[in-house]
């Protein structure tokens, strides 16, 4: 049976080379051809003896998925791919001055059923490997290198929990960040969760310093444990000690994505509980103003809330970013694409 090579990692590539009595450094060779060069034939791969090129093709393939639909608006592009069991996820592209973002999938659906989130209407239905995580990032390579440009960023925000599916997420950010791999630096790799405890902890031990962001969305338990109700199971004075700690191993400040919500998130007694949760704390808070999804009662706040949540947070000394998305066309905000596109079912 044939194997996906993208779901290789360097050891395992080194063991195949090893088994069929190749030189190490055919390792290196094969990922230059598939994660630098882009090139996804085996046949193609001159620099390989030609038996060594069918014997490839004998053992391998590589799976980039189909595109179903992609849809361009101001600065991001949301793409909808066709796994190989016929499954879809999505991952977008954004585009920032000279700087070329991606945000991954890590699973079909999601399980969490965060109670602002399209992803988490549909269920869960499968983890996806590290090729075809991988698979979204050579695609974005690859596209962007044909328009002359190249992909800068990666962040695992899309759909599911980066984190339930710790293991092949881990395989493939470790060929993202290698030098023999893709190549992109820990600083550029971004990875966000609703706040699985026992791994943020795991994470802060895999010596890749990589931006942890937490899906906040609440500064108490008692909204928390509505908008994501995994806080039931860890809560807020064991999910912020997780991030400090990993803060402090990895020298790098813990993001907190905040989803605005009218009346529910975006109060002035709200913007004081974040200011007493984060002062003083190596944290950056990014203010996202929510993308209606029908299904949830939620209002997206006025700009001039908005702005009022904001500058209180900036006047108390928290580092705050407004990231307004233009998502009305492309439907920005994970897993909502996806609903439109097949339906929002339950999978
Ligand atoms: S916000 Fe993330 S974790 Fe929550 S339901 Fe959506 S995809 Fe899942």
């Amino acid at each position: 049976m044939k194997n996906n090579i993208l779901s290789f990692d360097i050891d395992q590539l080194t063991q195949y080379f090893k088994d069929i009595g190749e030189a190490s450094y055919r390792v290196n060779q094969v990922m230059d051809w598939i994660y630098k060069k882009m090139v996804w034939e085996f046949y193609k791969m001159t620099n390989l003896p030609i038996k060594l090129r069918e014997k490839l093709e004998e053992d391998f393939y590589i799976y980039i998925p189909k595109v179903l639909n992609k849809i361009e608006e101001y600065n991001t592009i949301k793409v909808l791919f066709q796994l190989e069991d016929k499954e879809i996820i999505e991952a977008v592209l954004i585009s920032h001055k000279n700087r070329r973002t991606l945000c991954v999938s890590t699973q079909v659906g999601c399980s969490f059923r965060c109670n602002f989130c399209a992803t988490g209407l549909m269920g869960f239905k499968r983890n996806l490997s590290s090729g075809e995580i991988l698979a979204q990032i050579l695609w974005a390579k690859n596209f962007l290198f044909e328009r002359g440009e190249n992909l800068n960023n990666v962040v695992y925000m899309g759909m599911g929990e980066p984190l339930a599916n710790y293991e092949e997420v881990i395989k493939s950010i470790k060929i993202l960040n290698s030098p023999i791999g893709i190549g992109i630096g820990a600083k550029h790799i971004s990875l966000s969760t609703v706040g699985l405890v026992p791994q943020i902890y795991k994470l802060s031990k895999e010596k890749i310093p990589i931006t942890l962001a937490i899906s906040l969305h609440a500064p108490d338990n008692e909204l928390r444990n509505v908008l994501v109700p995994i806080n039931k199971k860890y809560p807020l004075e064991e999910l912020l000690p997780a991030c400090w700690y990993y803060s402090e191993k990895m020298g790098r400040r813990i993001s907190f994505e905040y989803v605005l919500l009218e009346e529910i998130n975006d109060t002035i007694e709200m913007a004081e509980k974040l200011v007493n949760l984060l002062k003083n704390k190596p944290a950056h808070v990014n203010l996202i103003p929510w993308n209606k999804v029908s299904e949830f009662p939620w209002k997206r706040p006025s700009i001039l809330r908005i702005k009022k949540f904001e500058k209180f947070l900036k006047d108390k000394g928290i580092n705050v970013t407004l990231r307004i998305s233009y998502g009305e066309k492309i439907k920005a905000g994970c897993g909502q694409l996806r609903g439109e596109f097949i339906g929002r079912k339950k999978i």
